[in-house]
């Protein structure tokens, strides 16, 4: 096996301790001396990870442990193995990259669906902003002034201003690269805040958003970000499993309601095609999906933010047609 693993010839090399140092790639050799240097001294076992360069020029992860074996009047001697992790090394990397470029993708669908949002959210109130201020100018251009009119058409400019400046507040959020961020949060407000985001998206499809949304629940340790992007998941699979929902509205539901030991309970039901019992269990897998052009991963990363919150998001079938997702947290 080891001679398989350094692509030697049996009959050319006696195995020795050299041979396999000589193989170790020039900038793992440090440490590889290191490690059994260690083990030596301390006399103990040795684990090191390094990579072998074969003869034809290529490299492999080889994982090399050993046991160090002295006595009084002998020689000190290594006996040592070594498991080759090449394929796990490159599962581990591929997978890395496929996570880092999905967490991109993800991302970036949701800057999509901000973009899309952006035009109608902050267009509304600029508009109110410029027909406030000219109302403004012409109260204060009677003779005399109306003051009181004047006063509250420039409130109301200020707090159109203010709703403009979280729409930008929201984007800053989503594109920061920040370490997730665990702050008391209302579940509520994450949930508006939400709608408010696809409400443009979702009018274009023609879904009618309606919310349940329990006053009073306690506040939720979380990182807004984050459940906002589990929410604008959840809420773009309903509209996608209604897309080709006729005969019945195409509606979506977000309910939120106080759950055991103080945790928050939110729902979002649809009325679309439903979940196939038989695939039940598959759908949170990463790249499962039974879209033409679905990646197949917003549910595995729902499922790993909420878990991370110490929460659970699951599947059922909703009462009527379509599907209902909830998670706690
Ligand atoms: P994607 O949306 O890219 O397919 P997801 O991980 O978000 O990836 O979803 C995986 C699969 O789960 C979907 O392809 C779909 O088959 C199923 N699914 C998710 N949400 C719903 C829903 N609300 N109704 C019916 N099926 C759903």
């Amino acid at each position: 096996e080891l001679f398989e693993i350094f692509g030697t010839d049996r009959a050319a090399a006696t195995p020795s301790l050299e041979l396999f140092r000589d193989r170790v790639h020039p900038d793992d050799c440090a440490r590889f001396d290191a490690a059994m240097a260690a083990a030596i001294e301390g006399n103990t076992n040795f684990s090191c990870e390094v990579r072998i360069t074969l003869q034809g020029g290529g490299v492999k992860h080889v994982h090399a442990l050993g046991e160090i074996q002295t006595g009084p009047g002998r020689d000190t001697e290594v006996i040592g193995t070594v498991m080759d992790l090449t394929e796990r090394k490159r599962t581990e990397q591929a997978l890395h990259d496929a996570e880092a470029d999905l967490a991109r993708t993800l991302r970036l669908a949701t800057v999509a669906e901000l973009t899309a949002s952006i035009a109608h959210e902050i267009n509304q109130p600029l508009a109110a902003i410029v027909a406030n201020a000219s109302a403004c100018a012409r109260f204060l251009a009677r003779g005399p002034a109306a003051l009181p009119n004047a006063r509250e058409a420039a409130d109301c400019i200020v707090s159109d201003a203010t709703r403009a400046g979280e729409v930008t507040r929201r984007i800053r959020a989503l594109l920061r690269k920040e370490a997730p961020r665990h702050v008391v949060l209302e579940i509520n407000r994450i949930v508006d805040d939400v709608i408010d985001l696809l409400r443009a998206t979702l009018d274009r499809q023609r879904v009618a958003i309606r919310t349940d949304l329990t006053d009073s629940l306690p506040p939720i340790m979380g990182d807004p970000v984050q459940l906002q992007q589990v929410l604008v998941n959840l809420i773009t699979n309903a509209a996608e499993a209604m897309r080709e929902t006729l005969g019945w509205p195409r509606i979506v539901t977000i309910r939120s309601r106080l759950g055991e030991n103080e945790t928050v309970v939110v729902s979002v039901e649809d009325t679309g095609s439903g979940l196939d019992p038989q695939t039940l269990d598959r759908i949170f897998d990463s790249f499962y999906t039974t879209k033409a052009e679905g990646i197949g991963v917003g549910l595995s990363i729902s499922r790993s933010i909420i878990e991370a919150h110490g929460g659970q998001l699951s599947a059922a079938p909703a009462p009527q047609h379509g599907a209902c997702f909830s998670f706690t947290v």
